[in-house]
């Protein structure tokens, strides 16, 4: 069934359509910077929610705030290495073709560089982390608000840099979904880069 997934080499009648790099200096600029919006808008309607739940948030202990930060920090760290590790556990399963795996200034990322994949195998790949983290993140953070605030807060940012963070794969899975309906599309994911291929037409 894997070969059904991907190709070794552009089919003849091929041509590339769209090339996107997320080292370029403006792309990951604007990534990164639609990243803190996103993350913003998110942490500012949770601090909206904590402060209209009637509880005095402001009188947290600030020992706690502090360790629940460092938890924060080391949970978003392990986040970006396991929404990389899902893209690359997705593109094993539908290629058992070789990974890349890296981080570049403006982005971590997963790639299979050596082939081409269809369609279908590139929207699973590029939404599988989005879709996963997402449940994850507004399960915990659902759970948080009824238990605890300072909790609640912590895995809001978590969630609102998740979504921010999954801007690029959004923008990818946008371009899959809305602009290359062939299911004969070709995509070569090198991690920071893809290429799009679509038959010619006649
Ligand atoms: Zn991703």
């Amino acid at each position: 069934m894997k070969e059904n997934n991907f190709v070794k080499e552009v089919p003849s009648g091929y041509v590339q359509v769209k090339y996107i790099n997320a080292k370029n200096v403006k792309v990951g600029l604007i990534f990164n910077a639609i990243c803190l919006l996103v993350a913003a808008a998110v942490i500012t309607v949770a601090v909206l929610l904590a402060v209209n739940s009637g509880e005095n948030i402001a009188e947290a202990n600030p020992i706690k705030t502090l360790i629940v930060t460092i938890i924060g920090i080391a949970v978003f760290f392990a986040y970006i290495i396991l929404h990389e590790l899902v893209h690359g556990v997705v593109y094993k399963q539908q290629t058992g073709e070789k990974l890349t795996f890296g981080l570049s200034w403006s982005c971590a990322y997963c790639g299979v560089p050596n082939v081409y994949v269809y369609r279908k195998t590139a929207i699973i790949a590029v939404a599988a982390p989005l879709i996963i983290f997402s449940i994850i993140f507004m399960a915990t953070s659902a759970v948080a608000f009824f238990l605890d605030k300072t909790f609640f807060l912590l895995s809001a940012a978590i969630l609102g840099f998740h979504l921010g963070g999954c801007s690029g794969d959004i923008y990818v899975l946008a371009l899959l979904i809305f602009k290359f309906k062939n299911k004969k599309m070709l995509m070569r994911d090198t991690g920071p880069e893809q290429y799009f291929y679509l038959p010619k037409e006649n």
